[in-house]
């Protein structure tokens, strides 16, 4: 099922979220010099206008990345001149934000010549429009299931990996399929930096993915979300991020960042950060 495009949803309140994890981890994996594998397993086009019709109708980044660009000057956590540059390069010589950087996006940022990044997208639209921008950005772009995709990755070729797996949960069964895919990545490369993202709703069927993550041996697992005070136009209550085997001072920092971008000027949400699975 292929019905989910991100243009509707890009620069949301849940890509804030997602992205400001992102741009962390490998912000943080980058103070050592050992190369990074990155794998997007759900890809999406790279690039998103946020005066597209699609952008326009739903008008979901002004209750995210629209809410705290004017503002970005002024933003109190340290991190965040860092993660506006990456939006800055891509609205050269102008103030108003236009282009929002998706998950690969964020790679090309922060990655160098000796890292490798991997993203897998199935829709043939937006494979297609991945393919074109990566050919400027160095990612290899695959047709094919991420969650299958990254497990024939792993162990990658670099010291280091990072995972992002960032599905549409289209169907319930997704939640089932990341939490299992997470574990047997896992198994596979231990030391890996994965990220995971799902949405809050109200029947919370995250618990299903939870609880798989729960029940195994993966450890080192944060828990972010970002619990609106107003339920989403799509019927979200929030967004949650798991980040496995978090870089040192991720924890400190992605709080610092999200519980300002939850003020009520902002995004008016709480940000809850705790261990969902200790080291043990
Ligand atoms: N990660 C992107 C970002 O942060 O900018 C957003 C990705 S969007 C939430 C999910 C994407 O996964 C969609 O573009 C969809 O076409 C793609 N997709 C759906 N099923 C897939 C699958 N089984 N394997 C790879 N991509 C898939």
């Amino acid at each position: 099922m292929l019905s989910y495009l991100h243009a509707f949803h890009a620069g949301n309140f849940a890509d804030v979220q997602k992205h400001a994890a992102l741009y962390l981890a490998l912000k943080l994996m980058k103070a050592k010099a050992s190369p990074i594998s990155c794998f997007d397993t759900h890809a999406g086009s790279a690039l998103y206008d946020l005066s597209s019709p699609q952008a326009l109708k739903t008008g979901e980044a002004r209750g995210g990345v629209q809410a705290l660009w004017p503002h970005r000057k002024h933003l109190r956590a340290a991190d965040w001149p860092g993660f506006w540059s990456c939006v800055e390069a891509l609205n050269p010589g102008t103030t108003d934000l236009r282009f929002y950087p998706g998950s690969p996006a964020w790679m090309s940022c922060l990655t160098g010549p000796a890292d490798a990044m991997t993203g897998f997208e199935l829709h043939p639209n937006e494979n297609s429009r991945l393919a074109t921008w990566a050919d400027q950005h160095g990612l290899q772009v695959r047709k094919e299931d991420g969650l299958r995709g990254l497990l024939r990755n792993l162990p990658p070729r670099t010291p280091r990996l990072l995972g992002l797996i960032d599905p549409s949960y289209e169907i319930r069964k997704d939640y089932r399929e990341v939490g299992e895919t997470l574990v047997k990545a896992w198994r596979k490369c231990r030391h890996g930096v994965y990220l995971i993202w799902y949405p809050i709703l109200p029947d919370r069927p995250h618990r299903e993915l939870l609880d798989i993550v729960l029940a195994s041996p993966v450890q080192k697992v944060l828990q972010s979300e970002l619990l609106l005070h107003k339920v989403s136009a799509r019927g979200m209550l929030g967004s949650g991020m798991l980040v496995v085997n978090p870089p040192w001072g991720l924890q400190e920092r992605l709080d610092a960042m999200l519980a300002e971008a939850g003020e009520d000027r902002f995004l008016a949400a709480d940000h809850r950060l705790a261990w969902l699975v200790p080291e043990q």
